[in-house]
């Protein structure tokens, strides 16, 4: 038998429409073929009214009635690269005991599906054969009763599938499900190391790999550099890619191709994209990480490259930070097709003004524009970080709305998730002198609390900024690759967190054995 290499896709939307989620129903042969053959056509009804608002194709599988049937299709699932989780729904009594071979078979999410068939009950008509019929209600109480025992990590949704509440639910949870798979099969490139002696950036690429599937590797910047001067001597690939950059921002006047003194740069900038594509596309990467330190031969630290890589489904982490790269990724394949983006974020500085505290979020140069609905402007401005050539790169505001800023940290004994829900607001005043992609944001509850616990974390200073995605998606995430994981929100305060944080980690090292 031989295998195929994957095909090298990084488009967020494609990369959905790649995947499956299964939906199983289950129940048992004792019913007889005439009630059986009503928990069928139930089933199909309710695969039919949920399908068009999964967001990946849901697959309808046949009723599974006894325990070898219930193993094969879990292993089926489990061995399908294109299944990225199961639904199940106990429609009628499935006892859990024929569950059991299957649910530790299961390597994927699983999604329990606490429904039934019909809205309200038809009261005046209720007989026997009717209880027999739609009795969920049990037979989910008898399977939660095995996903419990086996201690099977999952995400439960309740109610009638007509309800947008509950198709809320199953969407979010495929949406983390696609994120989760999209890491399982990361290839990640770091340009170089990460940034001398920061510690937050350290970590664990083999435990990584254990824990989150993602295969973090190092190449050499200077053969990113080689790529970068193959692609700079393709001058109309190089003219293409100026006139879409000249199509969708305003570029600034010295940038253009019409006679700016500074066009060079620009072309500069275009070469570092393409030559960046090229490689990432060699080694079958949706995710990269550069360092400031460590630029090779390039002329300009990538900036304007990174925005628009992430914008377009990559993930990237800055001074050589996988971790946060892994989250941009994840997020961008999450989101996908929702109104908004994800970025790597900065916590970079505060305006402190008491009761009305704000982080102004930025970095040296890459944010990506997906954070915005405006038309940034291309600019070219010196950074002295790097010692390069003056950087070409996207300047913007992020839109105001509702966002999640999410820092992966390693903790020695694995990873720990931690998310901040914030509100993404209007600078107080215009920012004419800072040329780069930036946020200002209040983070929930306040600053104090969001602040004190984001320290007690030890959450990191990088961030994915998601505007497409809220914290139920992140929340199901977590759980999927079985990280800690750590919420500030409008519910959070300082004490309750201390304990939450003891609480996770203490669970997290008796999870793992000895
Ligand atoms: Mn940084």
């Amino acid at each position: 038998m031989t295998h195929d290499t994957p095909t090298h896709v990084v488009d967020p939307a494609e990369t959905l429409a790649g995947y499956e989620v299964w939906f199983l129903t289950g129940s048992q042969g004792l019913y007889g073929e005439e009630t059986l053959r009503q928990v069928e056509e139930q089933s199909k009804a309710v695969h039919e009214t949920l399908a068009p608002h999964v967001p990946v194709k849901l697959v309808w599988k046949p009723v599974l009635k006894d325990a070898d049937g219930i193993r094969r299709a879990l292993i089926e699932a489990s061995a399908d690269d294109k299944v990225i989780g199961v639904t199940t729904w106990m429609h009628t009594f499935s006892p859990a005991k024929m569950w059991i071979g299957g649910l530790q078979a299961l390597t994927k999410p699983l999604l329990h599906l606490h429904t039934q068939a019909n809205v309200a009950l038809p009261w005046g008509d209720i007989d026997f054969d009717f209880m027999n019929l739609n009795q969920a209600a049990h037979g989910d109480r008898e399977f939660g009763y095995a996903l419990a025992r086996l201690g099977v990590r999952h995400a439960t949704a309740v109610g009638h599938v007509s309800d947008e509440r509950v198709v809320a639910r199953i969407q979010n949870w495929t949406r983390a499900a696609a994120g989760a798979a999209a890491v399982r099969e990361l290839k990640l490139t770091r340009f170089g190391d990460n940034m001398r002696y920061v510690a937050v950036t350290e970590g664990d690429k083999t435990e990584a790999e254990i824990e989150l599937g993602v295969q973090v590797n190092t190449w050499a910047v200077n053969e990113l550099a080689a790529a970068v001067d193959a692609a700079a001597a393709d001058t109309a690939a190089v003219d293409a890619l100026v006139a879409t950059y000249e199509r969708d921002y305003d570029v600034d006047p010295s940038l253009r191709s019409d006679g700016g003194d500074r066009h060079a740069a620009l072309r500069d900038g275009a070469a570092i994209e393409l030559g960046l594509r090229a490689l990432l596309a060699q080694n079958g990467s949706a995710a990269f990480t550069t360092n400031f330190e460590d630029l090779g031969t390039l002329k300009q630290l990538p900036g304007l490259a990174v925005q628009r890589l992430m914008a377009d489904g990559y993930g990237f982490g800055a001074e050589g930070d996988w971790k946060t790269a892994v989250l941009v990724r994840a997020m961008n394949v999450a989101g996908a097709g929702l109104p908004g983006g994800a970025s790597l974020m900065e916590d970079y500085t505060y305006d402190l003004t008491p009761g009305a505290e704000k982080i102004l979020g930025a970095h040296m140069l890459e944010v990506s524009p997906t954070l915005t609905t405006t038309t940034p402007t291309l600019e070219i401005h010196p950074l002295g970080i790097g010692g390069k050539d003056d950087p070409v790169r996207l300047v913007f505001t992020a839109d105001a709305g509702e966002a999640v800023v999410v820092a992966l940290s390693d903790t020695r004994d694995g990873f720990r998730l931690t998310a901040n829900v914030v509100d993404v607001v209007p600078p107080t005043e215009a920012l004419p002198n800072l040329p780069v992609g930036r946020a200002v944001w209040e983070p929930r509850p306040s600053f104090p609390v969001a602040a004190e616990a984001w320290l007690t974390a030890g959450a990191a200073h990088h961030t994915v900024m998601t505007t497409a995605v809220g914290l139920q998606v992140v929340e199901d995430f977590a759980t999927m690759v079985g990280t800690e994981f750590l919420v500030i929100d409008e519910h959070t305060t300082a004490r309750g967190f201390r304990d939450e944080l003891r609480l996770q980690q203490t669970w997290h090292r008796l999870d793992r054995g000895f």
